[in-house]
């Protein structure tokens, strides 16, 4: 097509470089009457130049012949077949620049398992005139396999958490409590398909999950460490080689410490509750009077449960003075009679503890009032 420009100047040099006098306005290529629009055109010659879309016959798509997700620019999403054809159209159609008020009618015809025939109608505004047009295009699906998949499929894994605690057998309970925080933490993150379990299983002494992303045995093992105290250790190794490069495998060994956040532990020869946890041991607290000392893991191995949090009773008071309180004791409804401990503000009720056959009323710990 000759641009409107050049076919101005060809006027000016057929008559000898004389502009005719063209009397008005008139299409520039057809010489129409107006009225005119756009680059001085007549209707027809307007229509002719321009279309609201270019459409391609053929769009081509991959789809994971395993989960069905769909290969989205380069990523394998989850959507509809419905979500999926606006996306390939909206990534294959050549909208003209200038069309305005676009509205597009889709309606797809299933040609085979493969084929999906598209037709398309398309109204808009371009340069003032209103435009109507009818497409056909067909959607081919390939199939692919996604990379979970192809990870899967290869026994592909990377990394493997281990739960263990130190010298001892972690109870059915705790190894339960361990697991099901994995489940919060998958859910607190940004779904990402490589987040699956690939196996998991109880083995001597703990228990061992093997998981698609190294990054989400990462964030377990921090939620573990924050809840429930004690030591990770990181390994990585060289497994074997893909496309030329190493595939590495991380390991983290997640040891639970023998005791729990609110337990009554003695430990130097005196009577504490573990208050919290640094990343170097346990914060302990005192329980005959107002003191909090860190020991570390080395330092806690020494120390021994008398009392868990979960055996330690909240009682109601059946009398008190400034500093004892009497209560009945639940195994054998015979009045018991304790030193309050240094924190009691008057209440009625009191947290105790039976130590070596002793009861012990506990100060309070932050632990106490939470759910968790
Ligand atoms: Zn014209
Ligand atoms: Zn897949």
């Amino acid at each position: 097509m000759i641009p409107i420009s050049r076919i101005e100047s060809l006027w000016v040099d057929r008559r000898s470089g004389e502009s005719i006098d063209l009397g008005g306005d008139f299409c520039l290529v057809c010489g129409a009457e107006p009225p005119l629009y756009h680059e001085r055109m007549c209707e027809q010659c307007t229509r002719i130049r321009a279309t609201i879309a270019k459409v391609p016959q053929h769009i081509q798509y991959f789809q994971c012949a395993n989960c069905y997700l769909y290969d989205v620019g380069g990523r394998w999403v989850e959507m509809s077949f419905e979500d999926l054809q606006e996306e390939l159209l909206n990534r294959n159609l050549q909208v003209d620049e200038s069309a305005s008020g676009l509205v597009t009618k889709i309606s797809a015809e299933v040609i085979d398992d493969r084929n999906t025939v598209l037709h398309l109608e398309f109204t808009a505004s371009i340069h003032g005139l209103q435009f109507e047009e009818q497409h056909v295009v067909t959607l081919r699906r390939s199939n692919g396999v996604c990379l979970t998949c192809t990870r899967r499929a290869g026994n592909y894994y990377v990394a493997t958490v281990q739960l263990r605690s130190s010298g001892r057998r972690l109870s059915e309970e705790e190894l339960n409590e361990l697991r099901a925080s994995l489940d919060d933490v998958i859910a607190g993150m940004t779904p990402d398909p490589m987040f699956f379990i690939s196996s998991e299983s109880e083995v001597q002494g703990g228990y061992d999950v093997i998981l698609g992303s190294k990054g989400l045995a990462r964030a377990w093992s921090r939620k573990l460490l924050r809840k429930w105290g004690g030591q990770c250790k990181e390994t990585n190794s060289v497994v074997g080689h893909r496309d030329g490069a190493d595939i590495t495998r991380l390991t983290i060994l997640y040891r639970r410490p023998g005791y729990n956040i609110g337990d009554v532990v003695r430990w130097s020869d005196i009577l504490w509750r573990v208050g919290g946890w640094t990343g170097d041991g346990a914060v302990l607290s005192r329980i005959e009077r107002i003191e909090r000392c860190g020991a570390s893991w080395r330092d806690m191995e020494k120390a021994t449960v008398l009392c868990p949090l979960t055996e330690q009773l909240e009682v109601e008071m059946v009398a008190q003075d400034s500093s004892a309180g009497e209560f009945l004791n639940p195994e054998t409804w015979t009045p018991i009679t304790v030193r309050l401990p240094y924190d009691h503000t008057g209440s009625s009720t009191i947290r105790v503890a039976k130590v070596e056959g002793e009861w012990v009323a506990l100060p309070n710990l932050g632990i106490d009032s939470r759910d968790e």
